[in-house]
């Protein structure tokens, strides 16, 4: 696993969790939409923690960031998790990775965590919430709040449940064209277990401020993804969720991934998220992009690049 340094914005310090690493992202699998050939060349530009020139993937990660406040001690989501039936995605099958001791290692205890922040709820963003302990599914961070789109949990909760609720909620979103449903399972064993406990606080993602963040509208890559900003002492960190899997769409905007719900809101969202990061100068934390995942967005004439921080590069 690539070094893991703690960044600080404002008097908040926010260390990456590590989980899983790909080394072997097929582009034309990962962007089906795309060219591939017109990608290829641009992905050698951030080095080879985020492309392998030698067989041609692009590199990516899976994790979490620990975010400590004066007030809070926070996880941004909580990757895939351990002992889950994926068979539909094996990289997520039935892992087992120490992820709870690279959690002490980064500073924190699973009790320690007092909130939990979601940009969306995907298999590989809740995974953690849920460990198995005596024969049930049970909550691994037992002392925390998970906040979350009420929208999301809507959604998927009708879909787990098979009712026709789930197409009426797409229509009140009205996001363009649906290409995919999410993955199946997550619900049950990573997303309900936590609202039985008491632990969920789903919220209205409006540029929502909730203990010293702003929830804001990103929808496409799933209904109703958030970014997670957070400000202090006028330094802003940007949790873009999903809105880019790898510095590639930071440069080719209109550019999906292949677990992008709704293509069109998709590609709108990636173009405000960007743009607000760059306005902002915001500390850009990622899910996806390989090597310590972090950056910050420029623009590039009408576009934007990419520039990962100070030894994240090659
Ligand atoms: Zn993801």
């Amino acid at each position: 696993m690539p070094a893991n340094p703690t960044y600080r914005i404002g008097n908040a310090e926010i260390t990456r969790v590590p989980e899983i690493a790909f080394e072997d992202a097929d582009i034309a699998t990962l962007f089906p939409d795309s060219a591939p050939d017109s990608l290829a060349p641009d992905a050698k530009r951030w080095g080879p923690r985020h492309f392998d020139a030698r067989t041609g993937k692009l590199r990516q990660s899976v994790h979490a960031w620990l975010v400590k406040t004066p007030a809070h001690t926070l996880l941004i989501d909580t990757g895939a998790g351990n002992d889950k039936e994926r068979p539909e995605a094996p990289a997520l099958h039935r892992l087992d990775e120490p992820f709870l001791a690279r959690l002490e290692a980064a500073g924190a205890s699973a009790a320690d965590i007092d909130h939990v922040l979601f940009t969306h709820l995907h298999s590989d963003h809740v995974g953690w919430n849920t460990t198995w302990h005596d024969g049930r599914w049970q909550p691994t961070f037992t002392n925390a709040l998970h906040v979350f789109s009420k929208r999301e949990y809507d959604y998927n909760a009708a879909l787990a449940e098979d009712t026709a609720l789930a197409e009426r909620i797409r229509k009140k979103a009205d996001l363009g064209p649906r290409a995919r449903l999410p993955s199946r399972g997550f619900f049950g064993d990573s997303v309900q277990p936590v609202a039985d406990a008491g632990l969920a606080h789903p919220i209205d993602i409006n540029e929502t401020a909730f203990e010293g963040f702003v929830f804001h509208r990103v929808p496409g890559h799933s209904i109703d993804q958030a970014a997670i900003s957070f400000t202090s002492n006028g330094e802003t960190a940007l949790f873009w969720g999903d809105v880019c899997h790898h510095p590639l769409q930071v440069r080719h905007t209109g550019v999906n991934s292949m677990f992008c719900e709704f293509p069109e809101a998709a590609v709108e969202a990636r173009l405000w998220a960007l743009g607000y990061a760059a306005d902002h100068e915001a500390t850009v934390f990622t899910t996806h992009f390989g090597g310590g995942s972090v950056g910050h967005v420029v623009r590039d004439g009408d576009g934007f690049d990419w520039c990962f921080s100070e030894g994240d590069a090659a």
